[in-house]
């Protein structure tokens, strides 16, 4: 067999080879076999998407200039801004929360909005691609996972049903404009089309120009999707190196979730954080902060919190782990529930994150010296990293392994060494 002269894709979720669907707006192609989007073109054009991004800057800018939250006890006010909760992880101690949470709070999301910009207003405008937009777009989405002002969102909900009981909370001008950030984002990425950015950027190219190859050896990108024969060097779209699958994905994965597993013991049974009111201390760990919220009557915030800090990270390490070892024995059973199962599981990671932005937040606001003070604990660095390298270990794993016929599987595992 030749590769076929006209453009292919490769589904990304489990490898079938499909003809290019058509570049039609409002066009959405899905693979017959696992029911992945391959191509959904928007109705909206760029300019849409150009004017939803310039939208969110500029709310975002706003989000960062004011403050979110004021907290006032006897008499004693104390404002934070969306970065005072880094900042007061940074001052207390746990220097590596305290970037954690730069990053994904304010570097991801503010290279997304700009990256996003950079790449598709000449775009929109008609014009060729900026310098260095492949790199550029391959990087904005590869940072969409990290950036997490959503999840935030749901943690400063935490932390202030927790706080109203202790003290008079009032929202800040920048909590609007968060809201509003986080929904416009919702709304960009609803309506701008990763596929109609790399077709603009360079349109896929026809396999058959790089030789006549056998169509097991075709390799889609993994970050443009283009499809190339053979499975080395560099994309010629985009510049990211090229895998057939993704490399080392079952050591990896085993790696990872074990690293994952013995951190989870640390992060449930030491206090994430100290709650000091009236010199009376007292350390929290995730599951007496649940406890505390029970006791409240607070069921949904309680609810919420035992779902996001404990039932989510045990599910992905067994659900990972049962990928992992159905892909290793070659399973041929049930495959497009266990890449839905892999979907899930890349999707519902970030929102263990709602803990550890809690924590930021009562840390910045509860510094009222003798009064009542919060500092985190280490529990909560093993949490962060609970949450983290579990992330890094879905997003190692390569969904197309469970579709590769278990005869395939150590010629392909091969194949992605090269
Ligand atoms: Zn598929
Ligand atoms: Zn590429």
């Amino acid at each position: 067999m030749t590769a076929p002269d006209h453009p292919i894709l490769l589904c990304h979720d489990c490898g079938a080879p499909h003809a290019l669907p058509p570049a039609l707006p409002g066009h959405r192609a899905e693979c017959h076999r696992c029911g992945a989007v391959l191509r959904h073109f928007r109705t909206g054009g760029l300019g849409h998407a150009v004017a939803l991004a310039i939208a969110s800057t500029i709310l975002f800018v706003t989000a960062n200039l004011f403050p979110i939250l004021t907290f006032e006890l006897e008499g004693r006010a104390q404002t934070a801004t969306l970065l005072s909760g880094s900042v007061a992880l940074w001052d207390g101690g746990y220097e590596v929360l305290g970037v954690l949470v730069f990053f994904v709070l304010f570097l991801a999301p503010l290279a997304q909005v700009l990256g996003t910009l950079y790449v598709v207003m000449p775009l929109a405008a008609g014009r060729t691609a900026a310098p260095g937009a492949a790199w550029t777009f391959r990087t904005v989405a590869r940072l969409r996972r990290w950036a997490m002002a959503e999840v935030f969102l749901l943690g400063l909900i935490v932390a202030y049903v927790k706080l109203s009981d202790l003290a008079e909370l009032e929202p800040g001008a920048s909590l609007a404009a968060l809201v509003a950030f986080i929904l416009v984002q919702v709304w960009g990425e609803a309506s701008l089309s990763p596929f109609e950015v790399w077709e603009r950027i360079a349109p896929q190219t026809r396999v058959a120009q790089a030789g006549n190859a056998d169509p097991e050896r075709l390799t889609a990108c993994h970050d443009c999707r283009q499809v190339v024969a053979g499975s080395e060097g560099a994309c010629p779209r985009c510049g990211a190196r090229l895998h057939h699958r993704k490399p080392n994905s079952l050591p990896r994965g085993w790696a990872l979730i074990s690293a994952a597993t013995i951190l989870y013991i640390p992060a449930n049974l030491l206090p994430i954080m100290t709650v000091v009111y009236f010199g009376a201390g007292q350390p929290d760990t995730i599951l007496s902060g649940v406890e505390a919220l029970i006791a409240a009557e607070m069921w949904p915030v309680a609810l919420l919190v035992f779902f996001a800090s404990i039932t989510v990270p045990v599910l992905k390490l067994i659900g990972l782990a049962y990928l992992l070892w159905t892909v290793q024995r070659g399973s041929p059973k049930r495959q497009r529930d266990r890449t839905r199962l892999y979907r899930l599981i890349e999707g519902v990671g970030r929102w263990s994150m709602v803990d550890i932005f809690m924590i930021s937040l009562l840390a910045a606001l509860v510094q009222l010296g003798a009064i009542a003070t919060i500092h985190a604990e280490l529990g909560a660095v093993a949490f962060a990293a609970v949450v983290i390298i579990t992330m890094l270990a879905s997003e190692s794993f390569d969904p197309r392994l469970i579709w590769d016929a278990p005869h395939h599987q150590a010629k392909r595992q091969d194949s992605s060494h090269d």
